[in-house]
């Protein structure tokens, strides 16, 4: 069934400033307020955008892994100093810990080439590592107050819809032309309401699917005429299935064998030990469970190891139940041992 929409009486290009009060007004009455909105300091701004990169607003704050890295982090140097393994356990459980190892490299650089200062231009905070255009942009507008061309999935659907643009929003030439679209309507005056309202907007009500464009703030300036069909992707890369087969093994003094990573995208991460398929064929299947990784949908077999294994493989060790306790656990590797282990 069709969206039914207002009528659109203007471009947002002819009138930016119409485009700019209809959003703040709407916010000043709406606005979420989180903890990341109530700060101007740089360091505490990255932190959650590293984290809400790839993980929800409800996850990050729901269990509390914002305000416990910073309450273990306080300050850039507090994470440049950090150790593999304590920088790993304070991101577990939100996953993509490669985000976490950037960010303190990110730390890093700035107390090596900015003396501890954030640097606060496009080009400085551009030639940090881990720092792309969106987390630029973010740092520029939401610590520095400064305009920005704050674009993520979110804004990107809203400025398809405003424009009735059906290019795909993941070509280049779309992103460079929303890129510059929200610089030009970003209202220079406070740049961090006018982002925190698209951004809002995006995800209540210019929603991904059907919108409510009966109750949108900036409905006048939107050409869309089948909003329920924009934006529009390339074509997705299909997601490949794989099987991952660990065993369980436990010794007489009751510790479990786990595997230490390295090399790979989990690296420094502990977790089963994996075998092949021919390697597990005579064992018993004792847990089973499905995750999905990028492009990936893993099916995790668990078998339970016939005897105490002589021999480990490389990486592997034997680890206490104390020891368990310490070490940062891939997480579906952690929910597995949660099942296998009640108490843990
Ligand atoms: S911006 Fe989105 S919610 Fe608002 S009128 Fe256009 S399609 Fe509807």
């Amino acid at each position: 069934m069709p969206v039914v929409k207002p009528r659109c009486e203007a471009s947002p290009l002819d009138d930016r400033e119409g485009v700019r009060s209809s959003l703040a007004k709407w916010f000043s009455k709406v606005g979420k307020d989180f903890p990341w909105r109530r700060t101007h300091e740089p360091y505490a701004i990255l932190v959650s955008e590293m984290m809400l990169q790839q993980t929800q607003v409800a996850t990050v704050l729901g269990k509390g892994y914002y305000t416990r890295f910073l309450d273990k982090f306080p300050t850039v140097e507090a994470l440049a100093e950090a150790d593999d393994t304590t920088l790993l356990k304070a991101w577990e459980g939100l996953g993509y810990y490669r985000r976490a190892r950037m960010l303190r490299e990110t730390a890093r650089s700035i107390i090596s080439k900015h003396h501890g200062h954030f640097p606060e231009t496009e080009k400085e905070l551009l030639s940090l590592p881990g720092i792309g255009p969106y987390t630029c942009a973010a740092l520029l507008s939401f610590a520095f107050s400064k305009p920005s061309a704050l674009v993520d999935g979110n804004v990107s659907r809203i400025l398809s819809r405003l424009t009735d643009d059906d290019s795909p929003i993941d070509s280049t030439l779309t992103i460079r032309k929303h890129r510059e679209l929200a610089y030009f309507l970003c209202a220079p005056e406070n740049p961090r309401i006018h982002h925190y309202a698209m951004m809002e907007l995006g995800q209540t009500i210019c929603r991904p699917g059907v919108p409510h464009c009966l109750e949108c703030p900036v409905s006048k300036y939107c050409a869309s005429k089948s909003p329920e069909t924009l934006p529009v992707k390339k074509k997705r890369t299909p997601i490949t299935l794989v099987t991952e087969n660990a065993i369980w093994a436990r010794n007489s003094d009751g510790a479990i064998l786990l595997h230490h990573e390295s090399g790979s995208r989990r690296n420094g991460l502990w977790k089963l030990p994996l075998r092949t398929a021919a390697q597990c064929e005579s064992l018993q299947l004792i847990a089973e469970d499905t995750y999905a990784i990028t492009r990936y949908k893993v099916s995790l077999r668990v078998h339970l190891s016939k005897n105490q294994p002589t021999k480990t493989g490389e990486g592997d060790e034997w680890i206490s139940l104390d020891q368990l306790e310490t070490l940062p656990l891939a997480a579906p590797f952690k929910r597995m041992i949660a099942r296998l282990l009640p108490d843990f």
